[in-house]
């Protein structure tokens, strides 16, 4: 599943590769691909034609792309194993290729969604008529995102605090706060040496406000890494975050020494999901909730 970083690296992959490009024509290969699209394949192939497409936004790990001078948005959910390439006109088409968009702008270039287990899709909505930030209608309620210049650090503190949940909870919970997922959540709750069952209820304004520069500190460092990645024509994402899985410290090392004080690293299910963490420097609290 991409996280916010990975996403980030395709905006920017998108922005430079197709912000400005006036559509020409859209092929929809798999019915599947659209279903968020309200009137099929059909409506959405004709609703795109002639517009043109403006600077890709980004919200917790929801991307967009605004078409300029409408207050309507694509959105593009990558699921599991969704792609956003963009690829030479000749190039053969990918197996697993859903959507493709002609630009037919002389660049040589197209855009394809290429998604091996149909799980993403594109589809078109409306969007809030208040300029580049606009949301699609259908996520307005994703809270912005830690690495938002407007994302409100004492109002999150306050919610933290009211809501009776624990502290791995809270960070997914994307109506407080967007784009951690699991790996990024664990990553952050080594470094911050906070146990996944902590409640929030009690958690220090200071300590809070660490965890924070904690998530925004391992986003960052996935961002730098996969910030080199889209320099190339091939803009790419795929179902894990393959090019920071070396400098993981908690997340998938389990019975691998603590980085930090060497005890094996400890995987627990959680949520259909693990937690790894290590047992030494991120203590359980006393009393479980
Ligand atoms: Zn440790």
């Amino acid at each position: 599943m991409p996280e916010l970083p990975e996403v980030e690296v395709v905006r920017r992959g998108l922005e430079r590769w197709v912000a400005g490009r006036t559509v020409e024509s859209v092929e929809v290969l798999h019915p599947r691909a659209v279903r968020r699209h309200p009137g099929g394949g059909a409506d959405f192939a004709a609703r795109l034609r002639g517009e043109t497409l403006g600077v890709p936004q980004r919200r917790g790990k929801y991307l967009w792309l605004p078409l300029a001078g409408r207050d309507l948005a694509v959105l593009g959910h990558l699921g599991m194993s969704g792609q956003l390439l963009v690829q030479p006109e000749d190039a053969p088409d990918e197996k697993h290729l859903r959507i493709r968009v002609r630009f037919g702008d002389g660049a040589g270039t197209e855009l394809r969604f290429v998604d091996q287990r149909t799980f993403g899709g594109l589809s078109l909505h409306e969007t809030a008529a208040d300029g580049a930030d606009a949301l699609p209608d259908v996520i307005a309620h994703i809270a912005r995102d830690p690495l938002d210049p407007l994302f409100d650090e004492a109002a999150y503190h306050l919610a933290l605090r009211a809501k009776r949940t624990t502290v791995k909870r809270a960070l997914l919970d994307q109506s407080l706060i967007s784009g951690v997922g699991n790996i990024y959540a664990d990553e952050a709750l080594w470094r911050a040496k906070l146990h996944y069952e902590r409640p929030t209820a009690h958690l220090t304004r200071p300590r809070s406000a660490e965890l924070l520069g904690h998530v925004r500190d391992v986003m960052n460092a996935a961002l730098a890494v996969g910030g080199t990645s889209f320099d190339s024509l091939y803009v790419n994402v795929n179902g894990e975050s393959g090019y920071f899985d070396r400098s993981l410290d908690a997340y998938g090392r389990e019975d691998e020494p603590c980085r930090r004080c060497g005890a094996p690293i400890r995987r627990r299910p959680w949520m259909n999901r693990s937690s790894y963490f290590c047992p030494r420097c991120q203590r359980p609290p006393r009393v479980p909730s």
